[in-house]
């Protein structure tokens, strides 16, 4: 007969300990994956919608895995924010943007390529450090590389804040990531002066019962925020975006994310004149 607390206390232990070694395990995975490259990013075109036009593209990261398959981000960054690896993966990612497309950027100096960041990126200036070297070793423009942070990275202004101060005053543009889905107060949106709102696709799906859609974009306006639309998947949804005036898109309708020649062969036949 055991007393109840030390047999909780003994599952609970157990549990904490099965759990630290499956997030080691992982851990090990994901550096592995780093170290050896198993890491690829593919491009997914952004579009104004006026014109059809692509405007640059969004980096989004992939693990292929041995049997062939890919993972998805979805699973793995929490994974490396939970193991301390964001950092890591966030360099490894704009190195090899650099790596991928810095030629096609300087051949064509108004597309941009759009990062995602995470909060803990934002503690530090060593990533922005890196791409004002990587900029000036490569001849890209700063306006060319955009950040995408999600409302998540602002659960913490007093920290993240100053740090994205500084990425938009060496030029770089910020956006809001899956824009309506986290907590973020408004009042940030605000203080915090970012430059694209990006409308989740959530509010994107199905437009024409979605009520609260057109007052995002209402009040994206009003803050003078461009305006991106994530997964647009059709054109019904594209004609009601640009007839409530988003600008830009990104989704199925136009390109899948694809690996960095083939998005560069998919833009070079729609920049357009
Ligand atoms: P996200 O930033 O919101 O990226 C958009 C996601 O929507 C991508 O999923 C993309 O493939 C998917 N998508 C694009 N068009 C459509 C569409 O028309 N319909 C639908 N239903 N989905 C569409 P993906 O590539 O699986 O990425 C998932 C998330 O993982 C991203 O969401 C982003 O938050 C995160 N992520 C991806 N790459 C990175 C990275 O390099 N660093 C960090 N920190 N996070 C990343
Ligand atoms: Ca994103
Ligand atoms: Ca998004
Ligand atoms: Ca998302």
């Amino acid at each position: 007969w055991m007393p109840v607390s030390i047999f909780i206390s003994l599952l609970a232990a157990a549990f904490i300990s099965r759990l630290l070694t499956r997030m080691q395990t992982s851990r090990y995975r994901l550096a592995n994956a780093l170290k050896h490259r198993a890491l690829t990013l593919h491009y997914q075109p952004v579009v104004e919608l006026q014109s059809g036009r692509v405007v640059g593209a969004e980096a989004l990261v992939r693990w292929q895995q041995s049997d062939g398959t890919q993972l998805s981000p979805d699973v793995f960054i929490t994974l490396a924010e939970q193991t301390g690896m964001i950092n890591e993966l966030s360099r490894y990612v704009v190195d090899n943007v650099f790596a991928e497309m810095a030629e096609w950027l300087r051949e064509h100096p108004t597309q941009h390529i759009a990062i995602n960041l995470a909060a803990q990126d934002l503690t530090s200036t060593v990533l922005l450090d890196r791409l004002n070297e990587l900029c000036d070793e490569y001849g890209v423009a700063h306006h060319q590389i955009a950040i995408e942070l999600t409302e998540r990275s602002f659960a913490q202004p007093e920290i993240t804040g100053p740090i994205l101060a500084r990425y938009r005053q060496a030029g770089y543009p910020v956006c809001i990531d899956d824009f309506g889905t986290g907590y973020s107060s408004l009042s940030y949106l605000q203080e915090l002066d970012v430059d694209v709102l990006k409308i989740d696709k959530s509010f994107i799906a199905a437009l024409d019962r979605k009520r609260v859609t057109p007052h995002i974009i209402d009040m994206a306006r009003s803050l003078e925020l461009e305006m991106v639309a994530e997964g647009v998947e059709d054109a019904d949804q594209e004609a009601w975006l640009h007839r409530h005036g988003v600008q830009y898109g990104q989704g199925w309708l136009y390109s899948k994310a694809l690996p960095g020649p083939a998005f560069i062969a998919w833009a070079e036949r729609n920049l357009g004149q």
